[in-house]
């Protein structure tokens, strides 16, 4: 174990951990970022980004990350490749065990690790995520102007994908493996009734075609009258195969917060798994049930997503430990004085 206590260790090196990071840093608090194993995040699985405030032409995805790491080391951020395996925050210090097997200890932590997209395990898929592929309407619904897409999906998530590309797609087909949508109603309604949505029911994707110079170019649909038809496909049954000519993949089945390192602590998780802070109005603190320990960006906020939210709750992340830290360090400060003026020192 490290002798040393940290001031402050954010677990996380995306938008989210970045923000925090440089907040941190310009307060003098010598924040350890740790960086997971998805350095940089999701935004470097990316390639255009249009909607992050500051940069008209748009901006790489892995440039703005590199670009935010920069900064945040400009100003005495430090970085370490490592995971956090398990945390015990029972007490103070908080203590990290990390995937190399070190064990950190710190007074305070920033958990920014994230909500990872779930994919369907398509073929083609690793190449063409980020090129005509993606896990995120509002980001990347624009390019898709007078194309024909896919959503993948049945639920809440897989209905606002498509009702939010209908506004730019020609058309937006919805590929669901039952004949029933699992969103909720008035989700499912809307998307039902709107013109420009149609639904390939017990239908599953099971390849995409394209490159990353061309971008998505087609992909293969399976279907059966059972239902669930990428099982049977697999297993070498009968199913019908379909090659659709599309420019555009999403994927709406949903995120998972990473967030398995605090199932055995005091934080408060939702069911899914997504961080939960003090206040019941989210967006008032980034505080957790654990005194000293905040969280910031998608592993805390299921509904926006967006790096311009991640990197405002990152900052109010790094705000909020600056200022515990400060109270904590007066409270000691004054309990040493008081105990010093009893023993008549
Ligand atoms: C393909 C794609 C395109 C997108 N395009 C846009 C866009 O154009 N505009 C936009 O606003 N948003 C876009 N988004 C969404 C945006 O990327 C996310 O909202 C943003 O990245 C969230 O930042 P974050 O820091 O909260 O989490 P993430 O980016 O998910 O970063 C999580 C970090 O935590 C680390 N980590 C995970 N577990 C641990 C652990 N146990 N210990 C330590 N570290 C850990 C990971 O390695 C990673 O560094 C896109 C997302 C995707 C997938």
């Amino acid at each position: 174990m490290s002798s040393d206590t940290h001031e402050l260790v954010i677990a996380g090196s995306g938008v989210a951990g970045l923000s925090a990071a440089v907040y941190a840093a310009r307060a003098d608090l010598d924040p350890l970022v740790l960086e997971g194993d998805e350095p940089g995040g999701q935004l470097t699985l990316t390639t255009d980004v249009e909607n992050y405030l500051g940069f008209p032409e748009g901006v790489g995805g892995i440039e703005l990350i590199q670009r935010g790491k920069e900064q945040a080391e400009q100003f005495g951020a430090e970085f370490q490749h490592d995971s956090i395996e398990a945390a015990d925050l029972d007490g103070q210090p908080l203590e990290l065990s990390l995937s190399t097997g070190e064990t950190l200890r710190t007074r305070a932590l920033i958990v920014a690790t994230g909500a990872s997209a779930r994919w369907v395990g398509a073929e083609g898929e690793d190449e063409l995520m980020g090129y005509g592929l993606s896990t995120c309407a509002t980001c990347d619904g624009a390019f898709h102007r007078g194309d024909d897409v896919l959503v993948v999906g049945g639920g809440d998530s897989a209905m606002e994908e498509a009702l939010f590309l209908a506004k730019f797609a020609d058309s937006v087909t919805v590929v669901h493996r039952r004949d029933e949508l699992r969103a909720s109603e008035i989700m499912a309604d809307r998307a039902r009734d709107h013109k420009d949505i149609e639904f390939a029911w017990k239908t599953e994707l099971v390849a995409i075609q394209g490159s990353q110079e061309d971008g998505v170019t087609g992909a293969t649909l399976v279907s059966h009258p059972d239902g669930y038809p990428g099982e049977k496909y697999e297993a070498g049954e009968d199913v019908t195969v379909e090659e659709v000519d599309v420019s555009g993949v999403f994927y709406g089945i949903g995120h998972d917060p990473d967030t398995d390192f605090l199932q055995d602590t005091p934080i408060e998780l939702d069911d899914d798994g997504y961080t939960q802070t003090t206040d019941a109005d989210a967006w008032a603190t980034t505080a957790t049930a654990v005194n000293g320990v905040f969280t910031a960006g998608d592993v805390m906020d299921r509904d926006y997503q967006q790096a311009v939210t991640a990197a405002g709750t990152g900052s109010m992340a790094a705000l909020d430990a600056e200022e515990w830290l400060e109270a904590t360090t007066a409270a000691s400060r004054d309990s040493a004085r008081q105990i010093s003026m009893e023993a008549g020192d």
